[in-house]
């Protein structure tokens, strides 16, 4: 799932100088799950900007803010508010962001700050595993991905700033690479070692992405 965080709240007001009137979008997957934007995270934002003087005209909190069609379709539904609204504050990830200013042409104002695609260890509680590279090398490392959990990104490890089975950037992490030699070895691959990884290839997380699903 998408990892975020709300934008400090002096910060959101900053940008939402010249606006007396907010519609506010949530979403109820990721968002709501970080806290950051489903339906009690928005009753609050309400409370906040009512009492910082600025009038919220309604909200809504889209199913998957992400979906394009999902998002316009949902708020045509709520037109009205909507129109009179001068801004539309979203607290979504950058995604839903963008899906809800490209289904109204009003002033889009992002809360939320969009950290990465994590995996939850417990409720409220998320840690970042992969970094989305486009050529994933897990069956080479025994399911444990060099490229994110490895300070410094590398394929062929562990640094020389390793001590103690430690990562040099962090005493309290565990090497990346003292993992995968340990767990290669206990699976009796640790054959796989010997040979050099050569370089990605860059090209596979060219930006932006696209991918059509033949149906
Ligand atoms: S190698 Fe790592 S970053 Fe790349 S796709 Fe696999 S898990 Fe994700
Ligand atoms: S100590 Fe290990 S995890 Fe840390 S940067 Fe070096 S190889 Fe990567």
């Amino acid at each position: 799932m998408i990892i975020s965080k709300q934008k400090p709240f002096t910060d959101i007001l900053a940008t939402l100088e010249g606006c007396a009137k907010i519609f506010l979008v949530g979403c109820a997957k990721c968002a709501t799950v970080c806290k950051t934007g489903g339906e009690e995270e928005l009753f609050q934002m309400q409370e906040r900007l009512c009492a910082a003087g600025i009038e919220v005209t309604g909200s809504i909190v889209i199913d998957e803010t992400c979906h394009m069609l999902r998002t316009g379709r949902d708020l045509r539904g709520r037109k009205e508010p909507v129109e009179e609204a001068d801004a539309l504050l979203v607290l979504a990830c950058g995604a839903g962001v963008q899906s809800v200013s490209g289904a109204s042409p009003k002033r889009t104002v992002a809360g939320l700050d969009t950290l990465f695609l994590g995996n939850i260890r417990r409720l409220g509680q998320f840690e970042q595993k992969c970094s989305l590279c486009g050529e994933c090398v897990l069956t080479e490392t025994a399911g444990i991905c060099p490229v994110t959990v490895c300070a410094k990104g590398l394929l062929n490890g562990p640094c020389g700033g390793m001590a103690e089975g430690r990562c040099e950037t962090d005493p309290e992490a565990e090497c990346a690479w003292v993992m995968i030699h340990e767990r290669l070895a206990a699976q009796g691959e640790a054959g796989k070692l010997k040979k050099l990884v050569p370089a990605k290839d860059f090209s596979r997380a060219l930006k932006p992405g696209k991918l059509k699903v033949d149906k």
